[in-house]
């Protein structure tokens, strides 16, 4: 059976740095994603270098990145949840978990990535993470699919150890570095540029690293 990935973040351009690589790796042998997206990334203060964004017009900005990194990479169904940008510690953890839970209903994914609660340095990536692992955690143990977290907090290794998993991406940074561009108001990478990628790019980029969640 091919593989159904359920990509929970909170921010248009989570997916660009740390997983758009083996996105489109398992894609290209036969994955389905979804990637549910929670917020538009609205509270952003990088508005484009030069700025060519807004407050008014960031949000629908973003939302057209965000699909068009989604295109490059392959994901086939995109789900914008609709939560607000630097809240999601605060929301109603119920309505949270309820969304959560009713996407892992229906989609009954192979295998879900999201943040590693409390090393992901951004409130809202460990807030997304935390909401992940206690929906999943409740799930009965035979229908838990496997928790891959992003990490990469200062001294995370020393709390959760080495990454789990190592994927080496090398053969898709066409769509990383795609992934990375089209978020163009949030980065600009020197050295990204459209005549090829350079071997430090390569090192950089090439490998992705995952931390199996532990469920007890
Ligand atoms: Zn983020």
């Amino acid at each position: 059976m091919d593989q159904k990935i359920l990509v929970i973040l909170p921010h248009p351009d989570d997916e660009a740095f740390g997983i758009s690589g083996i996105l489109a790796k398992s894609i290209a042998e036969g994955a389905h994603v979804t990637y549910a997206c929670l917020t538009l990334g609205e509270m952003g203060r990088n508005m484009g270098v030069p700025p060519f964004a807004n407050r008014i017009t960031l949000p629908e900005i973003r939302k057209k990145e965000l699909e068009e990194s989604c295109r490059i990479i392959g994901i086939q169904d995109l789900r914008l949840l609709g939560f607000h940008d630097k809240t999601i510690e605060f929301e109603d953890q119920e309505l949270l978990d309820e969304k959560i839970n009713s996407l892992i209903e229906e989609i009954e994914p192979s295998l879900i990535i999201t943040f590693y609660p409390g090393y992901s340095v951004h409130p809202d990536h460990d807030a997304t993470g935390e909401a992940v692992v206690r929906t999943v955690g409740r799930l009965p143990r035979s229908k838990r699919p496997p928790v891959h977290c992003i990490a990469f907090a200062k001294d995370h290794e020393a709390a959760i150890g080495k990454p789990t998993i190592l994927y080496d991406v090398a053969d898709y940074l066409e769509q990383k570095i795609g992934s990375i561009r089209a978020h163009r108001s949030q980065f600009q990478v020197p050295g990204l540029s459209e005549a090829g990628i350079s071997k430090e790019l390569k090192e950089r980029f090439g490998v992705e690293r995952f931390w199996v969640y532990p469920f007890s």
